[in-house]
């Protein structure tokens, strides 16, 4: 019999931290409670009847089925290119500056791979999605984390980042609209961060997953809009959240073509690119009218009316989300330092699965997101349950 060891990388990950919260749940759940979710970051709602048909098309093409080439088809990339000419005005090279990924948590995960190792520092936004922390630690580098308050709007402060880790920063993740706290950031802030990259050389990732994902039609801006922003990094975009595509595996990596170039480098030796039926229906997605998104926005919308003013009326005190699907909300006053308490006692006593907010990172603390991934009516439900817990 061998002796099975981690490897150093994997004995170093963060703990999980919803380790317990899954358990109670599936404590829950076999005790017959009816249990509300509303832990999930993952759209309840199928993907539109136009993109599965496309799959079903392409699927049946014998060309599609051999290796497709780890860059993307030209006819995605293009896809893609032209999207975002008609959604932010930014022009791209189809060919240099576009990158079909694997879902964009593929080339999240990788690429520090290309730009970072030992020695170096990688800044990440806290509380935050967890791949960019465990994708610098498996480069090899050090994840820096640059926490999102609430009084600065849940932007980064970025003059607060001691000059000896700027020295080693080689990359930066940024994430707008954000998950978990749904800040939106605006030109203002690209502007910092562009500067700021250009002054110490760091190259910017900034992760689009929820561009999309909005409300009273006020679009959020892409990275790429910010003059400038091409010549210091990139953004990371994904069709999982925007067109309900998360179970299909397909996102893209657009801007600097250096840094494009970089992490395609790591992905010719990793992979062979996204099934070539996939990016069919990727670019049938891509071409998706604003109609199909706007009835999918109107349900999101009418969910995060129903928990922002439900949660207001029990006293909560949260951020009315301009994007993205989560509502963050502070924990009441006795919880404030310890999230996952409250949310023990809401799975307990109401039935109600929401993530601590410090599984996102030691800024999260004190806060508890809710996804709004479940109908209005167990929205509703979900509220009445809480006012009774309380
Ligand atoms: C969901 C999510 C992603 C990853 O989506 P993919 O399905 O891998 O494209 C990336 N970033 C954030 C912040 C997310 O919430």
């Amino acid at each position: 019999m061998i002796k099975v060891e981690l490897a150093e990388r994997l004995r170093h990950l963060p703990p999980y931290l919803f380790a317990e919260i899954d358990r109670l749940k599936q404590e829950q759940l076999r005790k017959g409670v009816d249990v509300i979710d509303l832990s999930i970051g993952d759209p309840d709602m199928p993907t539109p009847g136009h993109i599965v048909d496309a799959l079903k098309k392409a699927a049946q093409e014998p060309k599609n089925h051999r290796y497709p080439s780890y860059e993307g088809m030209p006819a995605f990339r293009q896809a893609v290119a032209d999207w975002y000419k008609r959604r932010f005005g930014v022009s791209l090279d189809a060919q240099t500056e576009v990158l079909s990924l694997i879902g964009s948590k593929e080339g999240i995960g990788h690429i520090p791979l290309a730009f970072a190792g030992p020695g170096d520092a990688v800044l990440y936004s806290s509380p935050g999605y967890p791949v960019y922390p465990v994708s610098a630690l498996f480069a090899g580098a050090e994840g820096y984390p640059m926490p999102l308050l609430e009084k600065n709007g849940f932007l980064p402060d970025l003059e607060s980042i001691p000059a000896d880790v700027l020295k080693r920063a080689k990359l930066m993740f940024v994430n707008y609209p954000n998950n978990p706290t749904s800040a939106v950031a605006g030109k203002g802030f690209f502007r910092k961060v562009v500067d700021f990259a250009g002054r110490h050389n760091i190259i910017v990732c900034h992760d689009a997953a929820y561009s999309e994902i909005y409300y009273n039609g006020k679009r959020p801006e892409s990275y790429l809009e910010t003059p400038g922003a091409k010549q210091a990094g990139i953004e990371f975009h994904s069709l999982s959240k925007t067109y309900n595509m998360t179970g299909w595996r397909i996102g893209f990596a657009v801007g600097n073509r250096d840094v494009i170039a970089g992490l395609g480098k790591i992905k010719t030796n990793l992979d062979s690119g996204v099934f070539q039926a996939v990016q069919e229906a990727g670019i049938t997605a891509l071409e998706t009218g604003d109609g199909e998104l706007s009835g999918i926005r109107e349900t999101y919308q009418q969910r995060r009316d129903a928990l922002y003013s439900g949660l207001r009326r029990l006293g909560f005190q949260v951020m009315k989300p301009e994007a993205t699907f989560y509502l963050w909300a502070s924990c009441p006053a006795e919880y404030r330092n310890d999230s996952r308490a409250f949310a023990k006692l809401l799975l307990e006593k109401a039935g109600i699965v929401a993530t601590p907010g410090v599984g996102f990172g030691a800024a999260g603390e004190g806060y508890i997101r809710f996804a709004l991934t479940v109908p209005v009516s167990r929205t509703e439900e979900a509220v009445e349950r809480i006012g009774k817990s309380l």
